[in-house]
């Protein structure tokens, strides 16, 4: 009923339609709160469910909207499943199963219907340890995140107690400019547990893009809208290949851009001019290519930081040149 995995029926519950996106992974997160708080899934107390969820919402900043605990509750329940393809819970009182319920206009409504959920079984089993709802958190972060939305973005905050890793981390970051450059990262993200590649993701990307002022280091695009960035922080050496997560080994890239520097249509020499994939080299490796809208950059320098210490290092430049770069071949012969 939920699909595969935790993270396959977050994504559908944050897609699901009605309310603002942000009320049920709200509610979710809540209702896991309080199972580490003494509650079990069989039985979370209504009143305990929606006090954390007006809380939850009060912490992120979205004041306005406490005391709408009742539509996640019901959406997300098996009565409100007509219009929610996902049922986390069905609804009790006492020991009862309350089924069919009509939708409640108000928390005291819906109180006066039922004052328990229970999850159902495929989720009830998923958040059975710690562990597990700590697994769980973690993928609906991760989801909030990617969706952008700045509600979402303001409950990660709120709820995540790792926030201030991330902190620790961006301090981390400074300091290391400090130190020599090393192109791969002696403890590689993707050793570490789960949360701290979490906070080392978005420390790595605050600490780019502040130094690049969010814009695109190649086009100057800058496009914010509150904590709704369009840029993104690039890795010059990416740190799925190890690639420290240093500032001098990042840069600050609009989407278009990101994504044809990882895959090596251009690149930048260490003085950082930047070099396009010519149409000969691309011919010449037998690719159909139209790379005509990244021509105009070739041979003007990339953006500085506006930190002179966080500049490209050259070693991470020369890596991309020599390592992703298509034309690097091409460059060569011109
Ligand atoms: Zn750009």
């Amino acid at each position: 009923m939920f699909g595969p995995s935790p993270t396959a029926w977050i994504e559908r519950l944050i897609r699901m339609p009605r309310s603002r996106r942000v009320y049920k992974p709200a509610m979710l997160l809540a209702a896991l709160d309080a199972i580490d708080a003494g509650a079990t899934a069989a039985h979370i107390p209504l009143d305990d469910l929606l006090d954390r969820f007006d809380d939850l919402l009060e912490r992120s900043g979205l004041r306005g909207d406490t005391s709408k605990g009742f539509q996640p509750a019901y959406h997300l329940s098996d009565s409100g499943a007509p219009s929610s393809p996902v049922p986390f819970w069905s609804l009790r009182r006492g020991a009862t199963a309350v089924h069919g319920l009509a939708k409640p206009g108000s928390n005291g409504a819906l109180r006066r219907a039922a004052d328990a959920v229970a999850l159902l079984p495929p989720l009830a089993v998923e958040v059975e340890t710690l562990d597990a709802r700590q697994a769980v958190r973690e993928a609906i972060y991760d989801l909030l995140e990617r969706d952008g939305d700045p509600d979402c973005l303001a409950l990660v905050r709120a709820h995540d107690v790792s926030y201030a890793d991330v902190q620790a981390d961006q301090q981390r970051l400074r300091e290391r400019l400090l130190q020599p450059f090393r192109l791969d990262d002696p403890a590689p993200r993707r050793c570490l547990a789960r949360r701290e590649q979490r906070s080392r993701r978005r420390a790595f990307a605050a600490e780019v893009l502040d130094a690049y002022a969010r814009a695109c280091a190649l086009c100057d695009l800058r496009i914010q809208w509150g904590d709704l960035v369009e840029a993104e922080a690039a890795h010059i050496k990416p740190h799925a290949l190890d690639g420290a997560d240093d500032v001098r080994n990042g840069l600050a890239l609009c989407r278009t851009h990101h994504w044809s520097f990882d895959r090596g249509l251009w690149s930048a020499t260490d003085a950082a001019v930047v070099q396009v994939v010519s149409p000969d080299v691309a011919a010449a490796q037998g690719a159909a290519a139209d790379l005509g809208s990244l021509q105009p950059f070739r041979g003007r320098r990339l953006r500085p930081p506006t930190l002179a210490g966080a500049r490209p290092h050259r070693d991470a430049l020369a890596w991309h040149w020599r390592s992703l770069y298509r034309g690097a071949g091409g460059a060569r012969a011109e």
